[in-house]
């Protein structure tokens, strides 16, 4: 379970709810009653917060809608506590097509803002920002400012906020990609840093709590982005390991118990007359040891659910596929046969190693 509530689903894109983001209605909700005691008030925070987690929704959508455009689907759009986090398939490498990607989430608040801020006024008067009467009319300005908030919190220029995107791509027109993914995260950090100094210094956690998220994912884009150049056009032939076990559907689960205790492996390639069949990993193992016993076999242990690459493809494309499926290894096939095994460890290590040889 992910913790996770499916709530719609528009042009083909999934929106779920984090648990997380229900927490945050119900405490609002009850925070506001608790202060004001009255059940209105409460109420009232509640429809503040399902508006927000709206206007949030629509901001995402402005992403995934403008990636649809230049052809890239979004698997889903989540609600977390922290925000919004629309998974598109890939982040468009072309940086005119990136900044557009970016952009189009904080502009679905900026015409947000706009509209309230025009049914508010009936004619522009800033006064009604401040001074307001309904419950309605004041619903609509604290909305305007949650919008105005949003376009500024998210056009700080470090990832993972939208205005990293922004930076990376304007300076992606001039500089090679990788280098000016490096510039934008780099200050991502300074500013991740400079934000977590600030809330030591006063002593508050929420800043503290928002420059970790920035520092780590500042980090984890530069690493993303540096592991993609490293991995391109390398064949998966010059890192897969070529020593291993195999075993065959018929045998017990205790031999592999045993080639586990005795070895580095974790999971293992079944074959069945020269063809692999299935894989079975060591949480196959330990699960089916729990619930069966020993002496089932691995053909019942096994998974069929693994993805397999071919010597020749790319590392690159081959060590994404392993990040995005379930398995932790994957056989590398040529013609039927299994030639080899590949797992983040050892692209870890080839990297390693490949970088240590050219430093020399
Ligand atoms: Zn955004």
């Amino acid at each position: 379970m992910n913790w996770s509530i499916k709530i719609a689903r528009l042009r083909g894109i999934d929106i779920y709810i984090h648990f997380s983001f229900l927490l945050i209605v119900a405490w609002v909700g009850l925070t506001r009653y608790l202060q004001k005691g009255d059940v209105n008030e409460g109420l009232y925070g509640v429809l503040f917060v399902v508006a927000v987690f709206g206007m949030v929704v629509l901001h995402e959508l402005g992403h995934a809608l403008a990636a649809q455009w230049y052809g890239i689907g979004t698997k889903d759009i989540t609600l977390y506590l922290i925000g919004g986090v629309a998974r598109l398939e890939r982040i468009p490498e072309n940086p005119k097509q990136e900044l557009v990607v970016a952009l189009a989430g904080p502009m679905v608040n900026v015409v947000l803002a706009i509209i309230f801020y025009l049914i508010l006024a009936g004619v522009p008067n800033l006064e009604v920002l401040t001074h307001v009467e309904s419950v309605g009319s004041q619903l609509l300005a604290e909305l305007f400012w949650v919008n105005v908030s949003l376009v500024l919190f998210n056009m700080i220029p470090a990832f993972p906020m939208d205005g990293g995107r922004v930076l990376r791509a304007l300076l992606a027109m001039f500089l090679p990609h990788a280098r000016a993914t490096q510039i934008a995260a780099g200050l991502g950090q300074a500013l991740a840093f400079g934000l977590g100094f600030w809330g030591l210094m006063s002593g508050s956690p929420v800043p503290i709590f928002i420059a970790f998220f920035v520092w780590m994912a500042a980090g984890q884009e530069a690493y993303q982005v540096n592991l993609k150049n490293a991995l391109a056009g390398v064949p998966v032939s010059d890192a897969m390991i070529t020593r291993y076990q195999t075993v065959s559907p018929g045998q017990p689960v205790r031999d592999v118990v045993d080639l586990i205790l005795t070895g580095f492996q974790q999971d293992f390639p079944v074959i069945s007359n020269g063809q692999v069949v299935g894989m079975l990993t060591r949480s196959d193992v330990v699960e089916h040891v729990k619930s069966a016993g020993e002496s089932v076999s691995v053909e019942s242990a096994m998974t069929h659910e693994y993805c397999s690459a071919d010597p020749f493809d790319t590392l690159e494309q081959a060590f994404f596929r392993l990040q995005e499926s379930k398995c932790r290894s994957m056989p590398v096939v040529h013609r039927g046969k299994l030639v080899g095994l590949l797992t983040p460890e050892n692209v870890g290590e080839f990297m390693m190693l490949r970088d240590a040889i050219a430093r020399r």
